[in-house]
């Protein structure tokens, strides 16, 4: 034999074995597969066919003439084919705002179609190559049209990656660089030397390389479940939404993770993992599985049918002890359900809106299962809307400070306020702190914020000296980022001494909850606060659970009970009994009591006979405008004289 087909071999078992690889992994599947896919056929096709053609030319088979001929303009057509599909695919992988804009272009496909023409037509015209009746093969006179045409398109795409190296990135740009280099050496030692068929052969160097870094089927996933990747969730659902093809998202969140990690070891907590992408891979064989953050997983379905079922299938499996290494333990899950995915226009939306679905309902020990609808659609709306006015609202600071004074049951009169944020939307009117500071504190916005309204305060009280004459102290809120923040709390008690205030005058509160989750950072930030002065107040106590060990060794001067413990507390003499015995134990401590939301003459009668020092609620004022405490305070001051 003439030729070499060793190098046709090698490239035809690189390209079979990624085959099996790409075809093995399933959970592929993604914008760019499709075309990958293409590409690989075409590849391997033309490999087959270049071999068959190649060992045919060798043995001269007159007989056979006419199969030799077929198959050689199979083979030629395939070889015009191939550069354009390449074209196309270096398309996709030019990325504006995360969607790909390739379409099949008709310009670029122009040459292409001549010469499929001439292909086509090669039988009569000869133009291309002959088969003679001896079986012998030879060139026509435009042989080198083919190359030309290849080398056509391999400039397109150079060109193209230039222009476009911005979308492309880095990455995929040197890829493609790389792409061409190799089957372009390829297709030069195959002119200079006949007997060397290496252009199939870079080919399949060309495509192992897209293989091994784009289209790297093991990139996105996740090593412990093999769950795809967050990144991949995107890409496959963006592109579903771009389709508008139908697709409903199960979502399953393991709240109690940490909680596991903790308390039964990190081996048991990868186990629930694995297992998870069991029970759901199981309960939807034909959907992709994703574990798109370290306790979230989803799986994509196509159809209400299957979603229906799906969806119960989960719901049974968490219900139920899972077995993981032969005990039978409960780990409740927070299962969501989205339908018609393709209806949200960014993939992206789609995680937050599951993300508030998530957060929306209350962690107990049994799993819930909460399906998006219209009501919590709104709700996701309003929250997105807060969440873009809050990026205004820090820029152009559009945040107000309201006070709520707090009155001392001994003299009747107002001793403190409580400085609470407030935040005007346009269309929504007043949005509820919850609300929007739970945004801000889950964005990391709210140290800024907090600093903004502190400023606000300050400079209140700088221009209404007479205010802190009135009053013994303003209470300010402060959230668990401020507190981890470094250097934070000594901005506060510097912007305290820049407006000329003493700081003795201010008093921080942290919610109980809080105080317990963060005691480390607390203890240091009472360290800087202590040093000056300012004192701290345990807020909402009652509310939340309460490690009282950790609280209590927190150096806390006033206690504030919260509203919830005065839930009935006229009507049931148990309530009352454990309110006073609470107050009781906490004035036994040293601390002063406040009670929060107290709204009623009678609540007001019943909590001051138990004993507390001061009372904020409704019942004296709600909160109010810095103008409005001023008019307040001035009024009581009058009454007073
Ligand atoms: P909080 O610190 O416990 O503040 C008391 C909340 O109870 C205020 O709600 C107040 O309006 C409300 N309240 C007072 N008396 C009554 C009553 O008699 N009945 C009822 N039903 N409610 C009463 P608001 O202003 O909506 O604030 C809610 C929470 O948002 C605050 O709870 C606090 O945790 C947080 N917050 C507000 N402003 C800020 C801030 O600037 N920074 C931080 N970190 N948190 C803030
Ligand atoms: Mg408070
Ligand atoms: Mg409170």
């Amino acid at each position: 034999m003439q030729t070499n087909v060793n190098f046709l071999v090698a490239g035809l078992i690189f390209l079979l074995l990624i085959l099996y690889h790409v075809s093995t992994q399933r959970r592929l599947s993604h914008s760019g597969h499709g075309i990958f896919f293409f590409c690989m056929g075409v590849g391997i096709a033309d490999i087959l066919l270049d071999l068959v053609t190649a060992i045919l030319i060798d043995f001269r088979i007159p007989a056979l003439r006419g199969l030799l001929e077929l198959l050689l303009v199979l083979l030629y057509l395939l070889q015009v084919l191939f550069p354009y599909i390449l074209f196309f695919y270096t398309e996709t992988l030019r990325q504006v705002d995360g969607r790909t804009p390739a379409k099949f272009q008709v310009l670029p496909m122009l040459p292409a179609c001549v010469l499929w023409l001439l292909v086509l037509s090669n039988h009569w015209t000869g133009l291309l190559f002959q088969v003679a009746e001896t079986g012998l093969y030879l060139r026509g006179p435009l042989y080198l049209v083919t190359y030309c045409a290849a080398l056509f398109y391999v400039a397109l795409i150079g060109v193209r990656s230039l222009i476009h190296y911005r979308q492309l990135g880095k990455r995929n740009f040197l890829v493609i660089w790389q792409f061409l280099l190799i089957t372009g050496v390829c297709v030069a030692i195959q002119a200079a030397r006949n007997d060397f068929l290496m252009t199939g052969f870079g080919l399949s160097l060309g495509i192992t390389l897209l293989f091994l870094t784009i289209n790297n089927p093991y990139d996105h996933t996740d090593s412990l479940t093999g769950a795809l990747d967050a990144q991949r969730f995107r890409e496959l659902a963006q592109n579903r939404i771009d389709r508008k093809k139908p697709f409903h998202l199960l979502g399953l969140k393991l709240y109690q993770l940490e909680h596991i990690n903790n308390a039964m070891g990190m081996a048991t907590g990868n186990q629930l993992l694995v297992e998870t992408e069991r029970i759901l891979r199981e309960a939807n064989p034909y959907g992709p599985v994703f574990r798109t953050g370290g306790n979230q997983f989803f799986t994509m379905v196509f159809s209400l049918d299957k979603y229906e079922q799906v969806c119960s299938q989960i719901r049974d499996a968490y219900e139920a002890p899972l077995s993981l290494g032969g005990e039978k333990v409960e780990f409740p899950a927070v299962i969501c359900g989205i339908r018609d995915g393709e209806s949200y226009r960014k993939s992206d939306v789609l995680l937050t809106y599951a993300d508030h679905l998530f957060s929306s309902v209350p962690k107990t020990a049994e799993t819930v299962l909460i399906q998006g609808n219209e009501e919590t659609l709104k709700g996701f709306r309003y929250a997105q809307e807060v969440e873009r006015f809050l990026n205004v609202a820090l820029k152009e600071d559009l945040f107000q400070v309201y006070y709520q004074p707090v009155y001392s049951t001994e003299t009747g009169g107002c001793v403190s306020l409580e400085a609470l944020s407030r935040l005007y939307h346009p269309h929504l009117g007043f949005v509820p702190p919850e609300v929007f500071i739970g945004i801000a504190e889950k964005n990391d916005q709210i140290a800024k914020i907090s600093l903004l309204q502190f400023r606000r305060i300050c400079r209140f009280l700088q221009e209404h000296p007479e205010a802190m004459e009135l009053v013994q102290n303003v209470k300010c809120n402060l959230s668990p980022a401020e507190l981890l923040k470094p250097g934070h709390c000594r901005k506060l008690v510097d912007t305290m001494k820049e407006h000329g205030l003493h700081p003795s005058f201010f008093q921080f509160e942290v919610t109980e909850t809080v105080a317990t989750r963060y005691s480390d950072s607390l203890y240091q930030a009472a360290e800087i606060f202590m040093e000056d002065g300012v004192g701290l107040c345990l807020d909402d106590f009652g509310s939340g659970y309460a490690n009282l060990n950790t609280v209590l060794q927190l150096p806390f001067s006033v206690v504030k009970l919260d509203k919830s413990l005065l839930s009935g507390i006229c009507d049931t003499p148990k309530v009352a009994l454990f309110y006073r015995g609470i107050v009781a134990a906490m004035e036994a401590l040293g601390y002063r009591v406040v009670a929060e939301g107290v709204e009623t003459r009678e609540e007001l009668d019943l909590v001051t006979r138990l004993g507390v020092a001061m009372i904020q609620g409704y019942y004296f004022s709600k909160p109010l405008s810095g103008e409005e405490i001023l008019k307040l305070l001035r009024s009581q001051n009058k009454e007073d004289q």
